[in-house]
């Protein structure tokens, strides 16, 4: 299937690693130009590298969204390289372990804008050139949103919240053409997930445990199994799909355990 992405821009933020950098791979493969919007120095040049190896154009802004004007100025740096954007990955984002009696009300409004702040920057920057080539936006959110984890209060919150924006956008955006969905992942081995399986006494027993919990086939979804969808959503080829929240887990979330 082509999917026609041949010289659209998409930015990704967190770009450079895990998910992100499956969907950045993708697109560039798809012939699109991945934007990735990431603090990674070495992995994001090592992307750019690879992907014009194929004869891809790409471009690493290497910045963590912090704030609005780190958005703002990504966007620009983004139009001014390649005068128009097609669609926005909303995808940074960390599991943070900030609950009830292991937090603060502190730390939770930290953790909620740290996870959701920037998915509204970045759309909101975004925004006009998004009118013009009536964009695609994928929100990337976690299982956790629908079945809660325990302990993370402010990462689940903000979780909700990118589901409750999917369709919020996905409304106020139809008058543009702009289509705005969601894709939730819940086991995924990537560079952060590894990192939270390290702070297990036994990484490998955690993650054959965890696996064995997963429906289809008891393992871990790839990264490159959520950019498929990912990419997909970003394209023309889904171009009557909007407001949904489509789950790439191996049916962890919602089937039935006994089987
Ligand atoms: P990852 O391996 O840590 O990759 C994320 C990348 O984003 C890293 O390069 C990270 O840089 C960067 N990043 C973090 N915060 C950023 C910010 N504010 N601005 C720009 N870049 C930022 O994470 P992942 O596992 O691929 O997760 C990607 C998304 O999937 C997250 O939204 C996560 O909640 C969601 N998700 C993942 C899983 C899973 O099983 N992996 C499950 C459900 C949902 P640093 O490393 O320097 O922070």
């Amino acid at each position: 299937m082509n999917l026609h992405l041949s010289d659209k821009v998409f930015l990704i933020s967190g770009g450079a690693k895990g998910i992100g950098g499956a969907i950045s791979r993708l697109i560039a493969e798809e012939g699109g130009i991945p934007v990735m919007i990431d603090p990674s120095e070495k992995e994001g040049y090592a992307l750019v590298k690879e992907f014009g190896q194929i004869g891809a154009k790409s471009l690493h802004i290497q910045k963590r969204l912090q704030s609005p004007q780190d958005a703002d100025e990504a966007v620009k740096v983004a139009l001014a390289a390649f005068g128009r954007i097609d669609g926005v990955v909303n995808n940074a984002g960390a599991n943070d372990s900030v609950g009830l009696e292991n937090g603060s009300p502190e730390a939770f409004r930290k953790s909620v804008e740290s996870n959701l702040g920037h998915y509204y920057d970045l759309v909101h920057y975004a925004l006009p050139a998004l009118k013009v080539s009536k964009g695609s936006i994928v929100n990337i959110s976690s299982k956790t949103a629908i079945t809660g984890q325990g302990n993370t209060s402010g990462y689940t919150a903000a979780k909700g919240g990118q589901l409750s924006l999917t369709r919020e956008w996905a409304v106020e955006l139809l008058p543009y053409g702009i289509r705005v969905n969601a894709v939730i992942p819940a086991e995924v081995m990537t560079p952060l997930y590894q990192k939270w399986l390290n702070t297990f006494p036994n990484p490998e027993n955690k993650l054959g445990e965890i696996s064995r919990r997963v429906p289809l086939e008891r393992r871990m979804t790839k990264p490159e199994e959520i950019a498929n969808m990912v990419v997909f959503l970003l394209s023309g080829r889904s171009a009557h799909t909007t407001g949904q929240h489509i789950f790439v887990d191996g049916g962890y979330t919602h089937l039935d355990r006994v089987v």
